[in-house]
């Protein structure tokens, strides 16, 4: 016999990527250069200079069977200083190798946290506009999901809405910023806001209510934009970290997991998170990957083109009619669907072949996603569908 829940997670795909694979097949059907494809965050920008010499060098010098071998559990102590001393340096923080976990991504990371705070009847809150996987985090960690409806002036926090969300089963909040879809930014005021809201509730029902910072997007902001360091203001925080886009390597799986010691239970937190990758299969993050930031955890993205993309986008489409918030970071554009009905305006957009991804799964069923890690190119010659589908609606 099959799990049928497996078998519905296995076989019905995320929105996101059905569209993808529907924009590879039309590819083939009317050419490459005739699909406008907006749908995957796969990011743009060629993998760092020093990233890729170190990865050379490292199997041009090193033993086979140390390079690709296991590592312990929780990841290579050398990597996890290099990590802890460039938040400490970036940061001010007072971090070690015990305070992190390397994980494969943050997908790794947040799910592995959300299973280790998971007790019987657990919450966590979602703030809409979310990326669409929480759901299923949430299901298979057996916490309910509870959404706070969003904000869409701004796509900060409905502070009201969030308070009263919260009851004593409440273990987490998960904060994404900068955010996908909406690149929104919270500013250290909005978390500090947060924090001290956490902090009440928390007294008041008897257990700490954890952030889980899911924060693959850090160092991708534009116009100076600052991402506050989120355990500098609420120690209760569980940061999810991801090289997947600021290093430009999706698919090498790596990021990690830092609780500091000044969290509540904080060994015994970590070790859970630990336990909970455990026992999904993650013994160990990729060794290679590992052994690449031992030289280059101090790195930082080039995102310029990620910025001119989001210009261009979106002063176009502003020019056009559309709505829609500047983004601050990521590498999104969430855009009001002339009409109100994102699916309805993705299914036009899409006998067009320009492929954009509804806001449903996002909790934003008004809304619309674009990826702006795609080419200048495409972005340019995408523009007259944009104008034609205002016009049309
Ligand atoms: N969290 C958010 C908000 C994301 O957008 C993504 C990927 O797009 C992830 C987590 C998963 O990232 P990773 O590739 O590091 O597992």
């Amino acid at each position: 016999m099959i799990s049928e829940k497996m078998y519905v997670l296995g076989s019905k795909q995320s929105c996101i990527r059905e569209i993808f694979e529907f924009g590879l097949k039309r590819k083939q059907q009317v050419g490459e250069e005739n699909v406008f494809d907006y749908s995957l965050g796969n990011p743009s920008i060629p993998t760092h200079k020093q990233v890729d010499n170190t990865i050379t060098a490292l199997i041009q010098t090193k033993n086979s069977l140390m390079l690709h071998g296991y590592t312990p559990a929780g990841g290579d102590k050398r990597a996890r200083e290099a990590i802890a001393e460039d938040l400490n340096e970036r940061y001010g923080m007072k971090l070690n190798a015990d305070n992190l976990l390397l994980t494969c991504g943050a997908a790794a990371a947040v799910i592995s946290s959300m299973k280790a705070i998971a007790v019987k009847d657990s919450e966590v809150i979602v703030i809409a506009p979310y990326f669409p996987e929480y759901t299923m985090y949430a299901e298979s960690s057996g916490m309910k999901l509870v959404t706070v409806p969003a904000d869409t002036k701004a796509f900060q926090i409905r502070f009201d809405e969030l308070e009263k969300r919260i009851n004593s089963h409440t273990q987490a909040v998960i904060v994404n910023s900068p955010n996908n879809p909406s690149g929104a930014v919270y500013s250290r005021e909005t978390i500090y806001r947060l924090g001290k809201l956490l902090e009440r509730k928390g007294m008041e029902y008897g257990h700490a209510i954890y952030i889980i910072a899911d924060e693959p997007y850090r160092e991708l902001v534009y116009d100076g934009t600052e991402v506050t360091f989120i355990p500098k203001l609420y120690a209760n925080t569980i940061v999810c970290y991801s090289y997947s886009k600021s290093m430009s390597l999706p698919g090498e799986r790596i990021g990690y997991v830092c609780v500091t010691d000044e969290a509540e239970d904080s060994r015994e937190l970590l070790l859970a998170i630990s336990g909970a990758a455990r026992s999904m299969g993650h013994v160990c993050a990729p060794s290679t990957m590992q052994q690449m930031l031992t030289h280059c955890a101090n790195l930082r993205p080039d995102v310029e083109a990620y910025d001119r993309n989001r210009r261009t986008l979106y002063d176009a489409l502003a020019e056009y009619g559309y709505r829609c918030v500047m983004p601050k970071g990521a590498f999104y554009l969430f855009v009001e669907a002339p009409g109100g009905n994102a699916k309805e305006f993705a299914a036009r957009a899409m006998r067009k072949d320009l492929l954009v991804v509804p806001g449903n799964e996002f909790g934003c069923p008004g809304h619309f996603r674009l990826s702006t890690c795609v080419s200048h190119d495409m972005i340019k010659r995408s523009l007259p569908i944009f104008r034609e589908l205002a016009e049309e609606a």
